[in-house]
């Protein structure tokens, strides 16, 4: 039984995170329902019946296959009973009220931790999801629940499999009565509360649910210890999938700020969006910031010091120099596990998604091949973990999105997590942000951006035009459009210049570093050639060199212009220290002209 199979037979089905290498495919470290939480953002609300539509969808995860959660419900006509014998739940508890015959004719599914039985949904009553109503460990899944289904793998590396090939049987109406019956009273005659009626947070408000419950029990008297432990327990049991404990205890901690008794006016938007980006800024104490760097594994190289797992880099350069020839060569170079020449790389070998807005299809190959006599031959071979995405002209923008750059995003995010890359390259983000491009239209990409990062532990790189520079000058962070924005939000940027002297040149220089100390500084750019001597045009690396020799030298006219500038500036009273790495002079350049008598 496959998940097409589940569709045809007309139980609507989404893909659930599975299991590779013993961990959940999330690859959370922290993850708290393994192998058992929706794949897609969509999750529960993507199930569907349709054959072609859940073929399609599932056919997505070739790299690890997913699990598949059915979709209990009217809409699959399905009702699960859930048996928990490894926490003690007990079958004969429901021969109480059901004959145990009528249990064992049913569809049975053994699960992780003992088993399900797959019940038709009742005509005109609806089943709603309960823990322990039926007895104790036994819950019942029904409108708005799921259940992972055979031959989805559990976490301990044991499948879900059939136990019998029954057919389904109707829920029995023992069982609609046992769960619409009254809540038993308790001894003492009190009205036990409602819990064994425990409502499921489902994506989507589950921040919304949790911060109201949070609000209720700091009315009640709750410190802020005993508001996260309530809701870290309310948030294993209650929401589904659960929340990240981070996010949870951000809710505790903004609800404790209200005093003991006082009813919260709890600004719900806030608390919801607080997981994501409520704050540009991040306060802590100095010393939480060096226990934190201590803990911190030592980032490896993906390009030399140029760009280093978990980072977002920016590579820059003037338009032609070749960025799109350097970034499919770190792409391949990482896909194949092979470092370029010179430059060092520690990462391990793994998938790359390459946003590709540049090259068409047939460009792109001839980049990759040998001409002769006008024919294309002899075609380089990639690694199949190089995915290379392109924009689809075909799709037409679905309703709920109300402009192409959401869709875009939204695209993007579906890609990464369905492809379950790490490592990203979008070339370009000129082309990704709207046409009136200002520095500020880069906050919401550099934003998402540093979102997917975030929650896809993802290592991006990300390529950007510059304007034409002055090639009098050394490259510096200003030659970046946008310069200030992107930086702020970049973690490294590198940038390509053209030698002067010799147009096949290249260097590399960094311009912006997050750990470690500038290797490819000013007076040590890594020269390069740009060459192709068989199939693939590539960077190869000559030799370390001060980037002074290559930029362009002035002739007589251009030199008196300078000196005049360099003049200026002093008269304003800039140092000449500052005057000569303005404009990229030695010192004693900047005090040889402010002597000349013109
Ligand atoms: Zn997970």
């Amino acid at each position: 039984m496959d998940a097409l199979n589940y569709a045809k037979s007309g139980f609507a089905v989404f893909p659930l995170h599975a299991v590779k290498d013993g961990r959940c495919t999330c690859a959370k470290s922290d993850c708290s329902s393994p192998a058992k939480h929706p794949r897609t953002v969509h999750g529960l609300t993507q199930a569907s019946n349709d054959p072609s539509f859940v073929k399609n969808l599932f056919s997505c995860f070739t790299y690890s296959s997913a699990n598949i959660g059915i979709r209990t419900g009217k809409e699959s006509n399905l009702v699960v009973v859930d048996v928990d014998t490894a926490k003690g739940g007990r079958i004969e508890e429901l021969y109480n009220f059901v004959p145990k015959d009528a249990l064992e004719k049913t569809l049975r599914v053994k699960t992780g931790g003992g088993f399900h039985l797959y019940f038709l949904y009742p005509p005109n009553v609806e089943i709603r999801n309960s823990t322990d109503k039926l007895g104790n460990k036994i819950d019942v899944r029904g409108e708005g629940g799921y259940v992972v289904a055979p031959p989805s793998m559990h976490i301990s590396g044991k499948p879900y499999e059939f136990l019998n090939n029954n057919k389904l049987l109707p829920f029995p109406q023992a069982f609609v009565e046992k769960l619409n019956a009254a809540e038993p009273k308790a001894a003492n005659g009190t009205e036990r509360s409602k819990s064994n009626d425990l409502e499921t947070y489902f994506n989507g408000n589950r921040n919304d649910s949790l911060a109201r419950v949070a609000g209720k029990l700091r009315h009640a008297g709750l410190s802020q210890s005993e508001l996260e432990t309530a809701l870290l327990k309310i948030n294993a049991e209650r929401c589904q999938p659960p929340l990240e404990s981070k996010e949870v205890l951000q809710i505790a901690r903004s609800i404790a700020r209200y005093d003991v008794g006082q009813e919260p006016t709890v600004d719900f938007e806030t608390i919801k969006n607080a997981g994501d980006f409520a704050s540009l800024l991040l306060t802590k104490t100095a010393n939480a910031c060096i226990e934190e760097a201590k803990l911190a594994p030592t980032p490896k190289t993906l390009f030399d010091d140029f760009w280093f797992e978990g980072e977002i880099c920016i590579l820059f350069a003037d338009t032609g120099l070749g960025k799109s020839v350097l970034a499919v060569q770190i792409a391949d170079s990482i896909t194949k596990h092979s470092p370029i020449g010179h430059f060092a790389l520690e990462a391990a070998k793994q998938t790359v998604l390459f946003f590709d807005c540049e090259l068409s299809q047939k460009q792109f190959e001839k980049r990759y091949a040998v001409k002769q006599d006008d024919i294309l031959t002899n075609h380089y071979i990639f690694d199949n973990s190089f995915l290379r995405c392109v924009i689809n002209r075909r799709a037409a923008m679905p309703k709920r999105f109300t402009n192409f750059e959401d869709y875009l995003f939204f695209s993007l995010e579906y890609e990464v997590a369905r492809t379950e890359t790490r490592i990203l390259i979008v070339d370009n983000i000129t082309y990704l942000k709207s046409q009136t491009e200002t520095a500020k239209d880069a906050l919401p990409l550099m934003k998402e951006l540093n979102r997917l990062k975030d929650k896809y532990q993802l290592s991006i790189m990300a390529l950007a035009h510059t304007p034409k520079r002055d090639m009098t000058r050394p490259i510096s962070v200003n030659d970046l459009q946008g310069s200030k924005m992107l930086s702020n939000f970049a973690d490294s940027i590198f940038a390509i210049g053209q030698s002067a002297k010799d147009s096949s040149l290249r260097y590399l220089k960094q311009i912006k570093v997050r750990s470690e100390e500038k290797i490819y500084h000013e007076e040590n750019v890594a020269l390069c050639q740009l060459i192709k001597p068989d199939n693939f045009l590539k960077f190869e690396f000559l030799t370390f060199r001060n980037e002074r020799e290559h930029l362009k030298h002035l002739n007589e006219k251009d030199k008196a212009e300078l000196i005049e500038k360099v003049k200026n500036l002093s008269a304003q009273g800039k140092k000449q220290r500052e005057i000569a790495k303005e404009f990229g002079i030695s010192l004693g350049a900047v005090n040889k002209y402010l002597n000349l008598k013109i």
